[in-house]
């Protein structure tokens, strides 16, 4: 079981200590900023209470990088959707509203693949971390989303035929019911969810992006 609390805050603000400018800072979920944040708190400290953005905006800037992990962290997600009442904003938002110049990996998705994530740490530890032309214009890995999941996916036949399925479980392509495959970038089709068992439109369904 990860660690939670006290302890595991106690690790958090030892490691950076310790290790300022060689740890990696993950943040997962949009980052509430209305009202200084107070909408998204996580623990305490000297009594007080912490925000997430606090923590943050603190933590970042003695990081070696930022992985935003997930739709949210990354671009917001469904919490910046309007009318967004706390005012919730993506991690590379806040850290450019600091001035934290800092290297920002996303890892969108909901949820992310765990190889995704995995993979990401992994490459930095062995190889560093990943040059400019490993990102694309959104700062996700190239390597995970450099192909979108119409590119590769096995009713991509159906779509260039213009067979499309009406309803689901008919044969042909999904687009019709909404999928968004052809404006969604992961490697979904190839990677498969699930320890490999399976896929969201090789079980009949559409990609929802
Ligand atoms: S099912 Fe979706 S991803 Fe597959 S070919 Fe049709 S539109 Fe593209
Ligand atoms: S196929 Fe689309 S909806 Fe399904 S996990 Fe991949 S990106 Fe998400």
């Amino acid at each position: 079981m990860a660690g939670a609390g006290e302890p595991a805050i106690e690790v958090m603000v030892d490691t950076s200590k310790k290790k300022k400018g060689g740890y990696i800072l993950i943040v997962e979920g949009a980052i509430p900023t209305a009202k200084d944040g107070i909408h998204g708190v996580i623990g305490e400290k000297d009594g007080k209470p912490m925000t997430m953005k606090s923590w943050v905006e603190t933590l970042a800037r003695d990081a070696l990088a930022v992985i935003a992990l997930g739709s949210c962290a990354a671009f917001g997600g469904i919490p910046a959707a309007y009318p967004n009442p706390t005012r919730c904003r993506s991690v590379g938002e806040v850290l450019q509203a600091k001035g934290i110049n800092i290297p920002l990996v996303n890892i969108p998705g909901c949820p992310p693949h765990p190889d995704w994530f995995v993979g990401t740490v992994a490459s930095i530890l062995l190889s560093g971390l990943p040059k400019p032309e490993d990102l694309d214009e959104h700062g996700r890995p190239k390597a995970f989303y450099g192909q979108t999941i119409h590119e590769n996916c096995p009713r991509r036949a159906y779509y260039d035929e213009n067979k499309f399925a009406k309803k689901f479980g008919d044969p042909g392509c999904n687009y019709e019911l909404g999928c968004r495959g052809p404006i969604t970038h992961a490697d979904c089709p190839l990677r498969l969810w699930n320890n490999k068992v399976n896929w969201c439109v090789g079980c009949g369904a559409t990609c929802i992006g």
